[in-house]
Formats: C-alpha cells, sequence, structure tokens
C-alpha cells in the first residue's frame, strides 16, 4: 500500500514515516520544507533500511500535487502539511487559512480528481475550544478556539464532514493529538523548530545543552494543583504508531465511509513544574527557570479520554513521561543545532 504524507519532513511527519515504513508501507513525501530539513528524510531513510520518494512541493500547487497521484499510485493520505505556531497565527492569519484551510481543499479536490478516498488529517485537541470540561472526549460539539491556528484546524473538521456528507465514497480520520513530545529512540530524528522554541519541550532541551539561558514558566496561578499549567503529553512515536492503527483502522473497515475522529493522548495531565522536573531528573541537571506572566490564550487544564482510539485503534501511548525526556535529551544532545549541526 502506498502512503502520500504531506509534511513529512517534519517533526511528527518524519517519526510516522518512519513507523509507516517499519509496517511495510511505501512512502511518498510531499513538503514545501518550510519549517523542516531534507535530512530528516536522509536520516528516516538510514533508520529504516528503506527509500522514500520524496517531491518537494506546496500543497496549494494543484497542478503539482496532480502530477504526484498520476506518477505514483496513491492508496491513501496523511496530511500533516500546516503552519502551526499558534502565537504567529494571531499575526499573519491569512497565511494560517492560506496553508491550513484552502491547502487541505487544494489537496482534497485532488484526491478526488484522482478517486482517492482515504484521508488522515491531523487535527488538535485544540478544537475542544474553551467551552468543553475535561478530559475531552470526541463526543463533545467543537468549540472555537481563540486562535487562527486553532480556527484554522476547526474549519477543516467542517469541510471533512460536509465532504463525508456529499460525497459516499470519502473516508476520513481526524486525529486529535493532545501534546506530542520526545523523539525516536535513536536519537538522531526529533523536533527542530526554527528560532525560539514557541513549545514547552523543545525550550526545556535548549536551556539544557545551554542555547538559552533560562525557561520562562507562563504563569503559576492557575487553578490547578501546583498552579502551572496541565496538558497531556505523549510520546511523538506513540503518535506515529496511531497513524499506523489508523490506517490499519481503514482498511479493516473496508465498508466504512464519512469521517471520524479519535483522540490521541494518554489520559493524564502533567504540569509545567512536573515537566521540568521530570526533566531535570532524567539529564540529572538543574533547569533554570522564571516565572514570567501567563501566555494569551492558555487554557488552565486539558488532557484525552483515550478510550475510543484503545478500544478501536488497538492503540495506547505506552511510552511513560521518564522515556519521553530521556529520548528528548538524547535527540538535543546528540544535534544540538538540530538537523544544521
Ligand atoms: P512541523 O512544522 O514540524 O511539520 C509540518 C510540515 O509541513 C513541515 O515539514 C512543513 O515544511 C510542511 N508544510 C507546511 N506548510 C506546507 C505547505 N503549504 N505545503 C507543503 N508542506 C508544508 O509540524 P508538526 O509538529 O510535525 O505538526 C504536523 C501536523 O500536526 C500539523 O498539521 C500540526 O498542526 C498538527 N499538530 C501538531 C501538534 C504539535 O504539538 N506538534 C499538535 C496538534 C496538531
Ligand atoms: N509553556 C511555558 N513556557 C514556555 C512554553 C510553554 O511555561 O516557554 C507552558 C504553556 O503555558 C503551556 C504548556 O507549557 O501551559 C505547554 O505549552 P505548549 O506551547 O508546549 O503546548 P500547548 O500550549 O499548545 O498545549
Amino acid at each position: 500500500m502506498k502512503v502520500l504524507v504531506t509534511g513529512g519532513a517534519g517533526y511528527i511527519g518524519s517519526h510516522t514515516v518512519l513507523s509507516l515504513l517499519e509496517n511495510n508501507y511505501d512512502v511518498v513525501v510531499y513538503d514545501n520544507l518550510v519549517n523542516s530539513s531534507i535530512e530528516s528524510i536522509d536520516r528516516v531513510e538510514k533508520l529504516a533500511g528503506k527509500k522514500v520518494e520524496f517531491v518537494e512541493g506546496d500543497i496549494c500547487n494543484k497542478d503539482k500535487l496532480s502530477q504526484v497521484f498520476k506518477q505514483f499510485k496513491i492508496d491513501a493520505v496523511i496530511h500533516f502539511a500546516a503552519l502551526k505556531a499558534v502565537g504567529e497565527s494571531t499575526q499573519i492569519p491569512l497565511s494560517y487559512y492560506q496553508n491550513n484551510v484552502h491547502g487541505t481543499v487544494c489537496l482534497l479536490e485532488v484526491m478526488q480528481q484522482h478517486k482517492v478516498h482515504n484521508f488522515i488529517f491531523s487535527s488538535s485537541a485544540t478544537v475542544y475550544g474553551e467551552e468543553n470540561d475535561v478530559p475531552y472526549v470526541e463526543t463533545m460539539k467543537l468549540g472555537t478556539p481563540s486562535s487562527p491556528y486553532g480556527a484554522s484546524k476547526v474549519m477543516v473538521e467542517r469541510v471533512l464532514a460536509d465532504l463525508a456528507l456529499s460525497d459516499p465514497n470519502f473516508r476520513g480520520v481526524s486525529l486529535r493529538y493532545f501534546n506530542p513530545i520526545g523523539a525516536h529512540e535513536s536519537g538522531t530524528i526529533g523536533e527542530d523548530p526554527k528560532g525560539i522554541p514557541n513549545n514547552l519541550l523543545p525550550y526545556v532541551a535548549q536551556v539544557a545543552v545551554g542555547k538559552r539561558d533560562k525557561l520562562g514558566i507562563f504563569g503559576d496561578d492557575y487553578p490547578t494543583k501546583d498552579g502551572t499549567c496541565e496538558r497531556d503529553y505523549l510520546h511523538v512515536m506513540d503518535l506515529a504508531q496511531g497513524h499506523v492503527a489508523a490506517l490499519d483502522w481503514l482498511n479493516r473497515h473496508s465498508e466504512f465511509s464519512g469521517v471520524e475522529a479519535f483522540n490521541l493522548g494518554t489520559g493524564n495531565g502533567t504540569s509545567v513544574f512536573a515537566i521540568v522536573k521530570a526533566f531535570e531528573l532524567a539529564i540529572n541537571k538543574e533547569i533554570k527557570f522564571e516565572v514570567s506572566p501567563r501566555r494569551a490564550g492558555d487554557l488552565p487544564a486539558f488532557w484525552a479520554n483515550a478510550n475510543k482510539a484503545n478500544q478501536q485503534l488497538n492503540w495506547q501511548a505506552s511510552r511513560t513521561l521518564e522515556k519521553m525526556m530521556e529520548d528528548t535529551w538524547r535527540w538535543q544532545s546528540n544535534n544540538p543545532n538540530g538537523y544544521l549541526a
């Protein structure tokens, strides 16, 4: 089975490509490298001992996408390609709607032209917005996220629902990720943010390796156990395997049409202070931090109810927080400058 992976050179994409190869799927990666390096694909090929077809291109370029569908007999698409920085999305919202919403519509149109119906979408816990209680469960109504990034994910989920209503052949899966962290245990692929990291773990790891002076903890006066925000962190290799599980689910359910959402998380919330502690334990070194003001738009706490994915996809996030920290550190310390080192 041949899978087109858009955004496959990125953080989650590269780990998923590796899992796909290890599970005997053939892979074509389509990526414009706006937030990634081709080096990630070279390293995935080395780890898997297999070849990946790579095409550099933008998902908004329908002609180029169409050529890919002509050249390769694609059976399914896993769609990671998107811009993902919440803060940046408030500054350049049009780029976010162009890439994440228009780009997805272009991809779906080309898939339809080429009669490819299996589609797995990178959604996010952010689609639950501020309105829902925790833990989040798939039966909840979608919320209204405050950022254009979050809104773009809700919009795409709506596009998929409408497409499924209109096209009886469409077979879609929305995977709602919670907070992926960590790296492949080899330490050769991992998260390589450009500039100052927005997310917690890359920031902590860069402080540990001496690239940043200290971590700013955004608020310690939230209504949580220790006052810092709680999130559902899961290992990126568990998340990668969630995509293989979703593809296997589509293959097992040949009668299925429509679109189905699954939460991918551990079901546990961990605070920022607890993350810093766990990282310090893993590397046996102190992480300098200071408490700074709250970051706009942060919710106090959310985590997944992952029962649906556990039961229907036969998938469970099994790697421990300790392993997430160790693997983050192996990647960061072996590659202090990411893929450019
Ligand atoms: P990433 O930036 O590392 O990967 C995204 C990839 O898509 C990059 O390689 C980038 O070059 C590519 N890309 C972006 N726009 C493109 C376009 N127009 N055409 C072709 N390629 C394009 O991000 P990631 O963390 O691996 O996230 C992957 C997906 O998962 C995204 O859709 C993101 O919104 C979603 N997601 C991520 C998280 C997270 O915490 N990392 C959480 C929830 C959802
Ligand atoms: N966070 C922090 N300092 C940082 C980055 C993040 O205190 O430099 C906090 C942030 O406020 C949130 C948690 O860490 O409570 C996770 O943030 P991240 O951006 O990684 O994930 P998201 O907010 O998207 O869930």
